[in-house]
């Protein structure tokens, strides 16, 4: 069992001082950070404390995968650790996106190497072959827009802005409330012609600023999205597509779960994503990086979902608290210490013999493994191998460790 450092990712959406802050270290940053990567992609691997320096965590597992991911995982995966966690800053937005299943990014990456797009091509859509399902959890307040609420709800909210220019718009998806409408809707926004959403998003960011003005409630977290997405991109079909998407507010401990052809977008929070270690990422809006919309619209999934629907279930064995999710690459949890489970040696429930990273996010815990020990503070983070579990745990202090493993 070792330490393990995150890679730090400084986009320009992230915090100069949540990560840092979580981490321990000084804040402002002089760059915003927003991702602290804790996995074994090739783009940017955790690092290993070992008493010979530090070692990345690509290079460990490449070395010796029987040892480090067991060879059940071997045998589903390969030599891979398939999922990937990291702990996610955002200060403002992100883009408006959505990742493919499995099946389409194995078609999507075949492609793109058929037409000769270099994987590090910024124009490139498919840099691997994996689907990229998602599981957020807060570790404070988070804000996200993500899959398309049930149509009739949508127009109630256009209704209620009273946006003359939208009425078409009220008019075809009253007319037809469901996927299909909701498709042609979409399609219609995110293709048309800059001139027309010139008009037609400044009207809707007007009627926004109308709504909350009025004192009106039942949508004026909606609104407020309006005017913090128009405020960055001002002309952008996104700023209308937020009308159609479910409006979160996650509290601590709560988690979405985006499967694939979610479109989704993070607006504002610190927490922590596990995913299948993939970098797939179909961009429609809100961001000036690359685009590309026909390719978005063959993935997106337009059926329905409400908020419920996109809150995993959690089940609780003990001092674990476990979020249920369809993917196979991961599970994650929430290892609780507290009250009668304080100050003695806890084995913490095994769910298998794969390999498992720890993180904590509260309190401070000693972590007993085969070959030894650490202490992990809240920031701090640990990889345990394969061959290396099961752990046993000790702490002084009601102590919180969130802990991804191989599927079941
Ligand atoms: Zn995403």
């Amino acid at each position: 069992m070792n330490l393990l450092r995150g890679a730090l990712r400084t986009y320009a959406w992230g915090s100069r001082t949540a990560i840092a802050e979580f981490t321990g270290r000084p804040s402002p940053t002089a760059h915003p950070e927003a991702e602290l990567w804790f996995g074994a992609h090739p783009g940017d691997p955790a690092w290993l404390e070992t008493d010979g320096g530090e070692q990345s965590l690509l290079d460990t597992v490449r070395e010796d995968p029987e040892g480090q991911l067991g060879a059940a995982v071997r045998g589903r995966f390969g030599d891979t650790l398939p999922f990937l966690m990291k702990v996610l800053a955002a200060d403002e937005p992100l883009s408006l996106q959505a990742h493919p299943s499995a099946e389409q990014a194995a078609e999507g990456f075949a492609r793109e190497d058929r037409l000769g797009i270099p994987v590090s091509s910024p124009i490139r859509n498919y840099r691997d072959r994996s689907h990229k399902p998602e599981l957020l959890v807060a570790l404070h307040q988070f804000e996200a827009l993500a899959g398309f609420r049930p149509a009739m709800k949508s127009v109630e909210l256009m209704r209620a802005l009273g946006v003359s220019e939208l009425e078409p718009y009220v008019g075809l998806l009253s007319g037809q409330p469901d996927a299909d409408g909701l498709r042609a809707l979409f399609t219609t926004w995110i293709t048309a012609p800059q001139p027309d959403l010139d008009v037609l998003v400044p009207a809707v960011i007007d009627a926004a600023i109308e709504y909350i003005r009025s004192g009106a409630k039942v949508f004026a977290a909606e609104a407020k999205t309006v005017l913090e997405l128009g405020e960055r991109y001002p002309g952008d079909a996104g700023v209308l597509a937020s009308l159609l998407l479910n409006r979160l507010t996650l509290r601590p401990g709560e988690g979405i779960y985006l499967p694939a052809g979610n479109l989704h977008t993070y607006l504002h929070g610190v927490g922590i994503e596990v995913m299948a270690n993939s970098d797939n990422v179909l961009r429609g809006g809100l961001t000036p990086k690359h685009v590309d919309v026909p390719e978005l619209l063959r993935v997106l999934d337009f059926t329905p979902a409400s908020e419920t629907d996109l809150r995993p279930q959690t089940t609780n064995d003990g001092m674990e608290t476990v979020y249920e999710t369809a993917a196979p690459e991961f599970t994650a949890s929430v290892l609780s210490l507290d009250g009668d489970r304080l100050g003695h040696e806890v084995d913490a429930p095994s769910r298998h013999d794969g390999p498992q990273i720890l993180l904590c996010t509260e309190g401070s815990a000693v972590v007993h493994a085969k070959s030894g020990a650490v202490t992990l503070n809240r920031g701090m983070a640990a990889w345990v191998a394969a061959d290396d579990g099961p752990i046993r745990l000790v702490a002084e202090q009601p102590t919180k460790l969130f802990r991804a493993t191989v599927g079941v």
